[in-house]
């Protein structure tokens, strides 16, 4: 297939063009008549095409000049109706206060933005109530703990939603073709219920960026070097949650970090 525009590598443009991926991506964000879903980064408007079909509303934030030109003629009926609202910006400055609430992601998004967008929207204020994301596999493989090791990442994910994998996508499925393949990932029931406060949340992030600073070190020696307790409080904690005083990051369940997080919680 002939772009009509020349791809830029800065913005991370690699357009996909598998119908029965936009069909995946469309289906796993669950959109009803009654949904706003917010597009990051819609490209030459193929997923936000498949989005127009079930949403009540879409709102697509595109950073590049060129292609906002090109949706806005392309879609210039449905933002007539008010059933589109396309946004040129950077997703960065956008700020998603201005949805309705319980509005739902899908993004292919550009691979530098990964990390950014996974943390901003999960841990916001305004939180989607689903996101599905296209990223790279080894994303994917790393938040679903592919390999039975937990890690930043994938704790970081699970302690506010259910993450599972949707499909795998190989690179052919884009144009022009990337260096590596991709996989879709939904994340369910998005929400901060599992903090009791927002001291709580923060207190949750440092215990295990603590607890994953240096990856060799048993657990329990990281946490005591970063200050969080010592060496006499974990002992008398840990076997309370039959947890070996030798166990690694990696081993640990967000159960695991939340009890640990409360331990310290409680005794400040
Ligand atoms: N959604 C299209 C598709 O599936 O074919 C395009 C996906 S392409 C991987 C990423 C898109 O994100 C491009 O259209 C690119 O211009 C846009 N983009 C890159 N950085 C962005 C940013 N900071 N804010 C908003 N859009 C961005």
């Amino acid at each position: 297939m002939n772009l009509p525009v020349v791809p830029k590598k800065s913005l991370g443009q690699n357009f996909l063009n598998s119908e029965r991926v936009l069909v995946r991506i469309a289906e796993a964000t669950k959109l009803s008549k009654d949904d706003t879903v917010l597009e990051i980064g819609p490209g030459l408007g193929a997923l936000t095409a498949k989005l127009l079909e079930t949403a009540g509303k879409v709102i697509a934030v595109e950073k590049d000049d060129t292609l906002y030109s090109i949706l806005s003629e392309k879609f210039a009926k449905q933002i007539k109706s008010g059933q589109l609202t396309l946004i040129n910006q950077d997703i960065q400055d956008f700020d998603p206060k201005t949805l309705k609430k319980g509005y739902k992601l899908a993004a292919n998004i550009p691979y530098n933005l990964t990390g950014l967008i996974i943390r901003n929207f999960l841990s916001g204020h305004y939180q989607p109530e689903i996101m599905v994301l296209l990223v790279q596999k080894e994303v994917v493989d790393r938040i679903l703990a592919h390999d039975g090791k937990e890690s930043l990442l994938s704790i970081s994910v699970k302690v506010y939603g259910t993450p599972k994998r949707i499909t795998n996508v190989a690179r052919g499925n884009f144009n022009p073709v990337p260096r590596v393949d991709s996989a879709v990932f939904s994340v369910e029931n998005i929400s901060r219920d599992r903090f009791i406060s927002p001291e709580f949340e923060d207190l949750f992030f440092k215990v295990i960026h603590a607890g994953f600073g240096h990856k060799r070190k048993m657990l329990v020696r990281n946490l005591i070097d970063e200050q969080f307790g010592t060496r006499e409080l974990w002992e008398i904690e840990f076997p309370k949650r039959s947890l070996k005083t030798t166990i690694r990051s990696e081993e640990l369940t967000v159960d695991d970090w939340i009890f640990i997080t409360n331990v310290l919680y409680n005794n400040h």
